[in-house]
């Protein structure tokens, strides 16, 4: 019998395949780092004709795919750890065409989300899915993971903004999905099932993705808070007077980090126990007068302590440095990381329970939280202390987990808000969706990929 990798020496070139332990290791894994790197070969299609042979060639001959885009993922769902070939899309990455009039672009699968947004801003367009990882994260990836980020209190996730999908699923058909339309009532939209599929169906070759106007004179000001509850009121006071771009928030453990990695001082003159970005159009100086009269009033009742405004591009970004580089700062303590989200409504009780239960059980941890507030989405990140083996880490956060997720559970809210649920998360599935539920989607899988070979073991087991 012939090995796999003999099989795909006999029917790809050469230089499609590699399978150095370097290449191996860095396309075996992503940015979790929970799982240990484990392939058999990185495959790298030029053309979507690959793609769909390496799915009839896994079928006949029974191997798994594992479908790479930028490798940023949080759930180690890229992860091949079991002599799976990886699939990468680092080759099928052109923007391959523009459509003025309906404000439209269609991209292959490896396309960086960062070069479309900047092929967006040529055309004074934007693509609006934006999050710290743009600069490697492809959009294949964004889409199989409906990705959020910092302006999703605006724009929603990326599932708002796809309206086509070209796809070969796990049996090697090749579809098309809903063709770039804005209406489409004709039945069962596929489209939005491979969205978040977590690469469990088959590969996104091709999307077709939405543009939109541009925001015109971005603003920012961050602020000091003096505790969550007062985060979220002035949240709530700034939501209801005047549409936000984008509201974030992140505690003051965090920006130790950011300040040690990426050489800035403090945000504010003193330390705050939380701070908020928040992010709004100027409107000819209209918003900017609003904002301003709002923030009196929250500084008399003792709400927002301090505060910094951005009305220039390099202001601007280096407050959000403070907010975008927690990930990129504290990624070498290998944290282990929560992504929580509750009804707003919920989210001050929610944050409360969740903290008691942290301080209790994480008594010698560094806590660090963050997130996108306004979509009720919180990032729980723990440090690894330098003593404990990952191994010995991970189990330790495993036993505090189950205590969080029956809160999350609680308020029914989500153990993954928009890292996924890949391997990290899969155990806790049952916190966030019902049992029926989670049966319908083994059911769903087994129609596209009868013979499992599609990023086995992601997202539940089979
Ligand atoms: C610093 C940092 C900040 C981040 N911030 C955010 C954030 O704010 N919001 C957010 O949502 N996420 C965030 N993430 C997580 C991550 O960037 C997103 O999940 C992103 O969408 C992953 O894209 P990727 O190309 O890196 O996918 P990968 O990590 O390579 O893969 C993710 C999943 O998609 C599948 N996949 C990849 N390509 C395809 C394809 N062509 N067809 C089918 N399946 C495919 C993979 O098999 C895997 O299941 C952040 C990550 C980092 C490191």
């Amino acid at each position: 019998m012939k090995s796999t990798l003999e099989i795909l020496q006999k029917h790809f070139d050469s230089s499609s395949i590699k399978t150095e332990k370097e290449d191996l290791e860095n396309y075996g894994t992503d940015w979790t780092r929970y799982f240990n790197p484990n392939p058999v070969a990185i495959f790298f299609p030029k053309h979507i004709d690959e793609i769909q042979k390496i799915v009839l060639l896994a079928n006949e001959h029974h191997f798994v795919l594992v479908p790479s885009g930028g490798r940023t993922g949080l759930s180690g769902a890229a992860v091949a750890k079991k002599e799976e070939v990886i699939v990468s899309f680092d080759k099928l990455n052109q923007i391959i065409s523009y459509n003025e009039l309906d404000q439209s672009i269609t991209v292959e699968a490896g396309a960086i989300t960062e070069e479309i947004q900047n092929f967006a801003k040529e055309k004074e367009l934007l693509y609006p899915i934006d999050f710290a990882s743009k600069g490697s994260s492809q959009i294949g990836g964004n889409i199989a993971t409906n990705a959020g980020g910092v302006n999703v209190l605006k724009y929603g996730m990326t599932r708002e903004w796809v309206l086509g999908m070209k796809v070969v699923t796990a049996k090697g058909e090749i579809l098309e999905f809903n063709q770039g339309l804005i209406k489409n009532a004709t039945g069962y939209d596929f489209r939005h099932l491979f969205i978040g599929s977590e690469g469990t169906l088959g590969f996104i070759v091709e999307a077709t993705l939405k543009l939109t106007r541009a925001p015109k004179e971005k603003q920012v000001i961050l602020f000091g808070i003096p505790n969550m509850e007062k985060v979220v009121k002035v949240m709530n006071t700034f939501r209801a007077e005047l549409d936000l771009l984008a509201f974030e928030f992140f505690s003051d453990a965090t920006v130790d980090y950011v300040m040690e990695h990426t050489h800035v001082g403090l945000p504010l003159a003193k330390r705050y126990p939380f701070y908020t970005i928040m992010e709004f159009e100027s409107n000819n100086g209209k918003n900017t007068e609003l904002v301003f009269s709002i923030y009196q009033k929250l500084y008399q009742k003792g709400w927002i302590l301090d505060d910094i405004f951005g009305g220039d591009e390099q202001t601007i970004k280096h407050l959000w440095g403070y907010r975008e580089n927690i990930s990129s700062s504290i990624s070498s303590f290998i944290p282990y990381k929560n992504d929580l989200s509750v009804r707003i409504s919920n989210i001050h009780s929610f944050l409360s329970e969740t903290e008691d239960i942290v301080k209790n059980n994480y008594p010698d941890f560094i806590v660090l939280w963050y997130g996108h507030i306004a979509d009720g989405n919180l990032h729980l990140n723990i440090l690894k202390p330098n003593k404990l083996s990952v191994k010995e880490f991970e189990e330790k956060c495993k036993k505090v987990n189950l205590l969080i997720f029956e809160i999350v559970k609680k308020y029914k809210g989500s153990i993954s808000a928009e890292h996924g649920v890949g391997l990290l998360k899969k155990d806790y599935l049952e916190y966030s969706r019902s049992k029926e539920e989670i049966e319908y989607m083994k059911l769903i899988k087994n129609i596209f990929d009868p013979n499992n070979i599609m990023n086995r073991g992601k997202v539940f087991d089979t």
